[in-house]
């Protein structure tokens, strides 16, 4: 079937391009919506080509933030900071407190927090020009730190619930494929092996692997060959686009569900898991755990309510599949469709409450 392409369904708000002669900032921020709350998003610093590579980047990445922002439930909308690494050295410090200036100017229309190249340090650099950053230091008894537990639960009950859909049946005894066991794939394998699951997991550092199959009982697959690994259950942990049309067509398992972000390469290899019947359950959905961890920081909400929301992370992925069936869309466009429903319901219902 020919659906339309998931970036003509909804531009940007703004592109902010951000430039410092004399730090060596050098970057872009989008606000892809801003109508659930303040677009929030990490800041990514990374080496890009030039500038449209790091603009292509930051709107492919705040759209991301958006959906996932709005169907986790949170009152805020998605945007992302694309910082260009500079040549050679440069003042670190200098770089993200002109960055925070710049989050600054934008007066709350965008929170930043840490993403990939970026550090809790560099988030507190950033809090000296402005308030709107989270990913700080976590103060004791509230929400904040590492946010992986919080992924790892919501991926865990996110699979109970598709095994329950596919297979009609609980964990026990079904094989899960673990890609990578960093932060959120060990923590995963734990819940796992405590549902009775049994694991088969591959990790480029040999000594985490050896552990993990030691503690659980898990098989090791090798790094090349854990996608088309024999199991029921397919869990990307690692990296973005490792199901591209190769991986799919040798995917062995019925089911794939996952901690890592952009898991399609393409929106087709989405309708090719369906087209083979696998059940996909989608990446920002089941993987919002650590921004709703990263959202109670910065709107001063108590852990109570992060696990609360964590918890319901099934409830919601079962809303996805429910919508599948209602119109015939696999998961990945129902997804879309109905982050891009809440945006528009959050949109009209702030412009009754400022019309009353
Ligand atoms: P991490 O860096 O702690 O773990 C990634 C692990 O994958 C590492 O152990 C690495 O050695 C391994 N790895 C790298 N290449 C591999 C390969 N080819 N095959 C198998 N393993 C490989 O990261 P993390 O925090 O556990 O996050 C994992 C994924 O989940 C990432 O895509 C991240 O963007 C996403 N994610 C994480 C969170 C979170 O709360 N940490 C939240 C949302 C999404």
């Amino acid at each position: 079937m020919c659906y339309p392409a998931r970036s003509q369904a909804s531009p940007p708000e703004s592109v902010h391009v951000i430039r410092d002669a004399e730090s060596g900032l050098e970057g872009v921020i989008v606000l892809h919506s801003t109508k659930l709350g303040p677009a929030a998003g990490g800041c990514r610093l990374w080496r890009y080509g030039d500038e449209s590579a790091a603009t292509r980047d930051a709107l492919r990445l705040a759209q991301g933030m958006a959906y996932k922002n709005a169907l986790a439930g949170l009152p805020l909308g998605g945007g992302k900071a694309v910082l260009r690494l500079p040549e050679g050295s440069f003042d670190r410090a200098k770089l993200f407190t002109a960055f925070g200036r710049k989050v600054a100017a934008l007066k709350g229309a965008y929170v930043t927090a840490e993403d990939v190249g970026t550090t809790v340090a560099d988030m507190q650099v950033v809090n000296e020009a402005t308030h709107h950053v989270a990913g700080l230091p976590q103060k004791p008894g509230l929400p904040g730190g590492d946010p992986s537990p919080w992924t790892a639960l919501g991926v865990f009950l996110s699979m109970r619930e598709a095994a329950r859909r596919k297979f009609g049946s609980d964990l026990s005894g079904l094989t899960v494929a673990v890609q990578g066991l960093g932060n959120v794939g060990a923590r995963l394998c734990h819940l796992l092996h405590e549902a009775g699951a049994r694991l088969v997991v591959a990790e480029p550092r040999s000594d985490v692997a050896a552990a993990v199959a030691c503690r659980y009982g898990a098989e090791i697959a090798s790094v090349a060959g854990i996608a088309q690994a024999r199991c029921e259950i397919f869990a990307p942990c690692a990296l973005g686009g490792v199901l591209n049309a190769d991986s799919v067509a040798n995917l062995q398992a019925r089911i794939v569900c996952g901690g890592a972000n952009n898991v399609l390469a393409t929106e087709e290899d989405g309708d090719r898991l369906a087209d083979r019947s696998v059940l996909y359950a989608p990446d920002y959905v089941v993987n919002a755990g650590g921004i709703i961890n990263v959202a109670a920081e910065y709107l001063g909400w108590t852990t109570t309510e992060v696990e609360l929301r964590v918890r319901q992370t099934d409830l919601r992925l079962a809303a996805v599949f429910d919508h599948c069936e209602s119109t015939g869309l696999p998961p990945h466009r129902a997804a879309d469709l109905l982050a891009l429903k809440r945006i528009a319901a959050g949109a009209a219902s702030s412009a009754l409450s400022n019309a009353a």
